[in-house]
């Protein structure tokens, strides 16, 4: 070898060090250096998404009935995109947009309907538990409940369904030890299976008295279940109420008292001391009960309440009017969409039904406030609600299923 061809290897080999230097640093401020740890990603069971916007496409995983007479059943659903889904707080609900068959004589069409999640938060699942409602026996003619039915009768493994995220403002206090108490009367014992589940889990100190109101133990849901919580969990004292006992139905071991879960009940049975009270039920129940803890002395900030309807049913015709200082109060509502201005007297109750009593046609959903789908731009004037309603409304949006016109409304609708 020359000394010019060992100089030659000597400069190649210099030359190819520093490329391979270069290279290196490059990559590295890639960040695609051989070397860069693999990233890991937690388990699904750790993990925890921010809430979606809009309809998510779920997938029933299964189906489970709750009572014996099987008219209230439990829908497991999955999210079809696969991610982890958010949390939510105890109580809350998730809204459906259900895309519902024809029937004869009518055409496919969607409706809106809220249903309570009724589990613990998981990170794969969501369970909602949904009663068939029938059509009232002494109303003839009348269609049973449309959502329900689809959901008993049309819902099952593999269907995938449109829910919005969880909403609502009925959910426990968290950050409070204070006693709960929670009152079910029927299916409004969903919300409360949650709030359970949630203490047993997350405030295992905390005393829970759940008072649980149905017929007898056909309707008796989670049956098993909640005897199963009350033996294991000391703070849960369980107090099921049935008001029509079936004769094979044991006072002491099906249920605990017979009647109605009222205020004289509570008086009788909840120990002296604050507590917190949460309330889902019939409207009947909300009516004495509500009023009769304020009797009582419970203070209103300390009772929550939720009521889950009417979502078809309608106010009886010829409502009381709306009176203010003594005389009839008539406020002038302009429909802008529909180009027409009506006169209020308060009849109709709130402007959803005013405005389908004059034929002009509306989005609507739950007709409690909950869902949304009723939400109208509020071109100008003032709109009032008995209570805050649970949907977030926007500044300038009003809902017209929980309103009453403050002052003459202009609505874009
Ligand atoms: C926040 C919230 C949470 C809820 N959580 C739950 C829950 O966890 N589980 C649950 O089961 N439900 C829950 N609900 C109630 C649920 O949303 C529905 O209202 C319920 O399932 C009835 O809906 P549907 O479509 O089956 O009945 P609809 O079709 O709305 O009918 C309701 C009633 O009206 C009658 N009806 C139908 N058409 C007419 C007519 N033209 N004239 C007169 N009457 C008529 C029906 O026969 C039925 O009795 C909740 C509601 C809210 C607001």
């Amino acid at each position: 070898m020359t000394a010019s061809t060992l100089l030659l290897y000597i400069s190649l080999f210099i030359g190819s060090q520093v490329l391979l230097g270069l290279a290196f640093t490059l990559f590295r401020k890639l960040g695609t250096a051989p070397t860069a740890a693999p990233v890991e990603r937690a388990p699904l069971s750790q993990r925890q998404s921010a809430a979606w916007n809009g309809l998510r496409a779920f997938r029933v995983a299964r189906r489970v009935y709750e009572d014996a007479a099987q008219t209230q059943c439990s829908f497991y659903l999955e999210p079809v995109d696969g991610l982890a889904l958010p949390d939510y707080k105890p109580g809350q609900f998730l809204t459906f947009s259900l895309l519902l068959p024809a029937a004869p004589g009518a055409e496919a069409h969607t409706v809106t309907r809220c249903y309570s999640l009724s589990d613990s938060y998981a990170p794969n699942h969501y369970r909602v538990t949904i009663k068939r409602v029938v059509a009232p026996a002494e109303c003839a003619g009348v269609p049973n409940g449309a959502s329900s039915n689809f959901f008993h009768d049309h819902v099952h493994a593999g269907s995938t369904l449109q829910v919005r995220p969880p909403a609502g403002h009925f959910h426990l206090d968290v950050h409070d030890l204070t006693p709960v108490v929670l009152i079910a009367g029927g299916i409004g014992i969903t919300p409360m299976m949650s709030m359970l589940r949630w203490c047993a889990q997350h405030q295992p100190q905390r005393t829970v008295h759940l008072y649980y109101g149905v017929r007898n133990s056909a309707e008796h849901a989670y049956k098993e279940v909640l005897e199963d919580m009350a033996a294991e969990l000391p703070q849960l004292r369980l107090h099921v109420v049935y008001s029509r006992p079936s004769p094979e139905d044991r006072e002491g071991a099906d249920y605990q008292h017979q009647g109605r879960v009222d205020s004289d009940l509570l008086k009788q049975t909840l120990p002296h001391g604050a507590h917190q009270f949460y309330i889902c039920g019939p409207t009947a129940m909300m009516e004495s009960l509500v009023p009769g803890l304020s009797a009582w002395g419970v203070a209103s900030t300390d009772i929550h309440f939720e009521s889950f309807g009417p979502a078809t049913v309608r106010p009886p015709k010829g409502g009381t009017e709306v009176r203010g200082a003594g005389e009839t109060k008539t406020v002038s509502v302009h429909f802008k969409r529909s180009g027409r201005t009506l006169t209020w007297n308060g009849k109709e109750g709130n402007l959803l039904d005013f405005a389908e009593a004059h034929g002009i046609q509306v989005e609507s959903g739950c007709r409690s406030g909950s869902c949304g789908s009723c939400v109208t731009t509020l071109a100008s004037g003032a709109v009032d609600y008995d209570s805050p309603p649970d949907y977030d409304l926007a500044p300038g949006q009003c809902l017209l299923c929980v309103g009453k016109p403050r002052a003459p409304l202009e609505l874009d609708a």
